[in-house]
């Protein structure tokens, strides 16, 4: 299948620090080994034009983001170091994602090997999100006339502050994230539907609750387009996550998603977000797993 990546656009990071920036060279290497993408079905999009950023996130953010110009504080919580290298990279993110998302539209499935940035909000880009992939993308798509009424699953072990920050309150979309209760962000911007998970949550309550909040969600989202976010750090040996799902309990995950997101007939868009296991095969274990499950569907009648 047709998939996306930014993996060849690298920026400077100090030794040893957590963003896992082999993955994703990595999991371009793993989806083609697999055979879920062949080698010219992996693409490279191009940097997200700065007016698409801008019609969603607060120009003085952008701004303070294209020059360099963020405050200490605007970096600490960002926790990535700027450089112009950093802002071309995520640039060419959301590029991905858009890109995703129009296949999605037009084949059913989509999916950025990347993305996933949803502590990016309006006017705040924190926790290594500079921009709101999913935020760009929804836009464009209701740009171009593809998409009205959304829906968006987030599966990161982290709650999606910024994607609640900017699609929270309109009407047409409905956000929905399942994350572990005591884990960043500690303040948090409520979605419409937010599922605190205690610490320790395992496969079979954490596919519990992700069919309930479905059965929530979906009647109420009356989705044309969904966007998912399948991130790995649930999994029980992430150093961020406090969650103890296993590998297969995140290929059920995905496979709960993908099928009932399916059956309501929306478009979906897949993307990344989070994963940082000690050893980063296994998140691109995870990540390539998803990839599969994503495949596997397209090719179904
Ligand atoms: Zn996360």
């Amino acid at each position: 299948m047709d998939v996306w990546t930014h993996d060849r656009w690298r920026f400077p990071l100090p030794e040893r620090h957590r963003f896992p920036l082999e993955k994703y060279a990595l999991l371009r290497e793993r989806v083609v080994a697999d055979g879920t993408a062949r080698p010219e079905e992996v693409h490279e999009p191009e940097p997200a034009p700065w007016e698409w950023l801008a019609a969603v996130h607060d120009a003085g953010l952008l701004q303070r983001i294209r020059t360099g110009g963020l405050s200490l504080r605007e970096q600490r919580s960002l926790g990535l170091p700027w450089s112009a290298a950093l802002v071309e990279r995520a640039r060419r993110a959301i590029g991905g994602s858009v890109a995703a998302a129009r296949h999605a539209v037009r084949h059913g499935l989509g999916m950025n090997l990347g993305g996933g940035t949803h502590h990016a909000g309006r006017d705040f880009a924190r926790g290594y999100c500079l921009f709101n992939d999913v935020a760009v993308a929804l836009d464009r798509l209701r740009a171009e006339g593809l998409a009205g009424r959304a829906l968006v699953v987030d599966c990161d072990v982290h709650q999606g502050d910024g994607t609640a920050h900017l699609l929270g309150q309109d009407p047409r979309t409905f956000t929905v994230s399942l994350h572990g209760a005591r884990n960043y962000p500690f303040q948090r911007i409520p979605s419409d539907l937010d599922v605190d998970l205690a610490s320790g949550t395992g496969d079979e309550r954490y596919l519990e609750a992700l069919d309930e909040a479905l059965d929530f969600a979906l009647p109420r989202a009356r989705a044309g387009v969904a966007f998912y976010l399948a991130g790995a750090d649930p999994w029980e040996g992430d150093r961020l996550g406090r969650l103890a799902l296993t590998k297969a309990g995140l290929r059920a995950r995905d496979e709960l998603v993908l099928d009932r997101l399916g059956a309501t007939g929306a478009a979906v868009c897949v993307v990344l977000a989070g994963g940082y296991a000690d050893d980063v095969c296994d998140t691109v274990d995870i990540n390539a797993a998803t990839a599969a499950a994503v495949a596997q569907r397209l090719l179904l009648p």
